[in-house]
Formats: structure tokens, sequence, C-alpha cells
């Protein structure tokens, strides 16, 4: 790291420091426009209250409101809860629930500094300028890395909740669609916002900002399981099981199987509740105990298997306007970039595949390469000068 900071050229500081100055202005700005919160707690709400009375000023619709409490969503909005039945313990587990979705609207600047700042660092900064290709074991050190993934966990996640985040963001659109949540126009906004994020960089806000996905990567960092960790499911089968469980969730929410309209899956098994302490459903507790462990073996087994902000985003990392590029004049198909590649991306990359697995803008395959045949860089641009080649 010390020697990479050195070996910087005095343009690169100058994007150092304006990076960083730039990121402090996106959170400050987030910070001065914070929009003052009006209290409410589950206390603010009693039986003789109608489902109409509070969904309201819970943001959510009187059908979400009616599902929270575990009523049919067709049921009356107008009775009582206590002539629905509700007891004042269902009544405070379902407003503390559905008070944890509520966004904290820093985390969207935050996000934005953190993309940005991640941006930077693999276009422009990891590869100090002037460098040439002996010196490769200096590039995209792992510290800067490993800060941002340590600063996401935290005030992406424990610091400032689990709401906002990507998957929630895909999760909220849908239940929008299906009349779930009131304002589309915020929902759809909030979900474009993500996906922009995702597409600027190749999943950079996948491999960097989303607190769940960093902690993943972080306990993967871990020296341990390296037998383990070379071994790789194909992306066929880890993309088939996230697209099919995607298309499940779909189905169920608009109640086109099953008879539980308006349910998502996912939320029986959200990791990110970890970021609110909320593991009292043991669903929940038994999937972040397994993705956590899991993950000192297999790479972010929530990002392959789950995530549906990881498929559509998927969908869409062919649009990613920066992202790791492989010269195919100059690519002898060594594998080395394979090897280093904890997914079956960098293969896709090297084989020309049409259908590829998705990339989390990781770096592990940026200072493998032994002719610089492999940079981050913006699409269509040739990735190497030949003058380079060692
Ligand atoms: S794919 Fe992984 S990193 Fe991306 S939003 Fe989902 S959980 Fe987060
Ligand atoms: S190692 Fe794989 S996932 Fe990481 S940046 Fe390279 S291609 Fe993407």
């Amino acid at each position: 790291m010390r020697t990479w900071f050195k070996m910087l050229s005095k343009r690169q500081i100058q994007w150092l420091y304006g990076t960083l100055a730039a990121m402090a202005v996106i959170i400050l700005i987030g910070i001065i426009i914070q929009p003052e919160r009006e209290e409410v707690s589950a206390e603010s709400f009693y039986l003789d209250n109608s489902i109409a009375d509070i969904a309201p000023t819970l943001g959510v619709t009187g059908k979400a409101f009616a599902k929270e409490l575990k009523l049919d969503i067709e049921v009356s909005k107008k009775l009582s809860l206590r002539e629905l039945g509700i007891t004042e313990e269902e009544l405070q587990h379902a407003v503390e629930h559905l008070l944890s979705h509520e966004d904290t609207m820093i985390k969207y600047y935050i996000f934005a500094a953190l993309v940005l700042g991640a941006l930077i660092y693999l276009v422009r900064l990891g590869r100090p300028d002037n460098s040439d290709i002996r010196q490769k074991k200096h590039w995209y050190p792992n510290l800067p890395y490993l800060m941002t993934l340590i600063i996401t966990v935290i005030f992406c996640g424990f610091a400032f909740g689990k709401s906002p985040n990507p998957m929630e963001s895909a999760v909220k659109l849908f239940k929008t669609i299906a009349g779930l949540y009131p304002d589309p126009f915020f929902k759809t906004i909030a979900f474009l916002f993500f996906l922009l994020l995702a597409v600027v960089g190749s999943k950079i806000i996948c491999g960097w900002a989303c607190p769940f996905g960093a902690l993943q990567e972080l306990i993967y960092f871990i020296p341990v399981l390296k037998k383990l960790k070379k071994k790789k499911i194909p992306f066929w089968i880890t993309n088939t099981v996230r697209g099919i469980i995607f298309i499940i969730m779909l189905l169920i929410l608009f109640g086109l199987i099953g008879s539980r309209k308006g349910l998502v899956i996912y939320h029986y098994i959200n990791p990110f509740n970890l970021f609110n302490f909320d593991l009292e459903e043991n669903t929940i507790l038994i999937a972040v105990a397994i993705f956590l462990i899991v993950s000192f073996g297999f790479y972010r087994s929530l990002c392959q298997f789950i995530c549906p902000f990881g498929f559509i985003s998927w969908i869409f990392e062919r649009l990613s306007i920066f992202s790791v590029r492989i010269d195919h004049d100059l690519c002898t198909k060594c594998g080395a970039c394979i090897r280093a590649c904890p997914l079956d991306s960098a293969k896709a990359k090297v084989e020309k595949k049409k259908i590829q697995a998705d990339c989390f803008s990781c770096t592990r395959c940026l200072n493998v390469c032994l002719i610089d045949a492999i940079k981050y860089t913006i699409a269509g641009k040739h990735t190497c000068k030949k003058s380079n080649v060692f």
C-alpha cells in the first residue's frame, strides 16, 4: 500500500484528494438536507385505530399493513384493530417491523459517495501512472478496498440500519406495483438510483457499497479454506437458482400461485435485518448464520443464489460504463485472471462468452496478468498499450 501510494503521480494525488473532498461534500449535502423525521413509534397507535388510520403514517398502503398484521389483504380497513381481533403485541410487532424498513435518507448520499470513490480508484488510481507491468504487484493494493468495505458495513449497515439497501429497493419496487406501497414515483427513483450505481461500473454498488455484500466479502478475505475457495459453482447453476427464486417471488407476491398474495418470500431470509439487530425470526437468524459461515469458503452466496437486485443488475451489467475489459489481441489465455477471479466472470470474459457471470469489480484480476491484457476501463476502450508489455 505504501509503495503504491509513493508511486502515484502528482496528477493521481490530485485525483485522490479531489475525490475524497467530493465524497465529503456529497455526504455533507446529505446531512444538511436530511429531512426532519416525525417521531413515530409502536406506542403512537392504539387498538381503537383502524388500518386506514395507521397505514399512511407508516408510509404503506392499507393492504401492506393488513399483511403485516397477518390479516387478509382485502380485509376492511375501516374497522378498528380490536374488532379485527388484533392484540397489542401483534400491533407493536407489525409497526416495529414497518418502521425498520423506513429509509434513512443520508444513506443514499453515503452510497453515492462510496461508489464515486470506488470508481475513481478502479479507473484512475489503482494503477500508478507510468508504472509498468514489472511493478504490477503494487497495483490495486487490497487496503483501500478493505477499508471501504469496513466503512460500508459500519455506515451503510450498523450505524444507519438496513434501509435503504439495493436488495430492498428491488423488492419495494415490486411491492409497490402489487399495491403495498403508496408512492410509486419515489420507489421507482430509489430503485433506478441503485441500478445506476450498479451500471456506472460493473456491479460497483454490490462490490463496494452494499453492506451485506461487504460483510460477505470481508469474511471471504480471511485467509482460510483456501482449497475450497478455488472451487466455483458454475454460473449457469447459481444464476438459474437466483432467477427461479425471483420468478417464484413475483408469482406469490402477485397472487398467481398460492393463496398469500402480497407475501414476499425474501422476508423470511432477509439478512439485512442483521443491521437492525432484528433476528427474532428463526428463519432469518439461520439464513444470516448460513450466509456468513459459508462466506469463509465460498464467494457471496447471497448474491450468487438469492438476491433479486443481484439478478436484475446482472441483466443490466452489459450496459456498464466502466468494467474489467480484456485485450483479446494480447491475451494468451494463460488463465491467471481466471484463477484470481472468485466467480466465472474472468473466464467468461477471456472466452468471450455471450452470457457472462456477474463481475463485482473486486479488483482481484487487475494485477495478475503477465502481459497487461486486462484493465478496468470505459466501454469500448482498447485495454493496453503494447509498450507496457513485458
Ligand atoms: S447482489 Fe449482493 S451485494 Fe448486490 S445488493 Fe444483493 S446482497 Fe447486496
Ligand atoms: S476478479 Fe472476477 S469479479 Fe473480480 S473484478 Fe475481476 S472479473 Fe470481476
